[in-house]
């Protein structure tokens, strides 16, 4: 889940939100002020979030754990 920054028109109190994708800014309320005149800000982070961790981790080799009781 996304989160989103938001910034309510009415007191100008910043803060943030995790919301599902496609959700809009319709009903998020201001948790200083209560308004509902938050509006959504651009992403500082979400640009690059486009290419996720793939591979690179698989080859599983976990070394060095050699219990040599008898
Ligand atoms: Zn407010």
């Amino acid at each position: 889940m996304p989160l989103y920054e938001y910034r309510c028109t009415s007191c100008g109190h910043r803060f943030e939100l995790l919301q599902r994708l496609g959700e809009g800014s319709e009903g998020v309320e201001c948790p200083r002020c209560g308004e509902s005149k938050a509006e959504r800000q651009l992403s500082t982070f979400a640009a690059g979030a486009a290419s996720g961790a793939s591979g690179a981790f698989s080859s599983g080799g976990r070394g060095g754990c050699g219990s040599g009781f008898t």
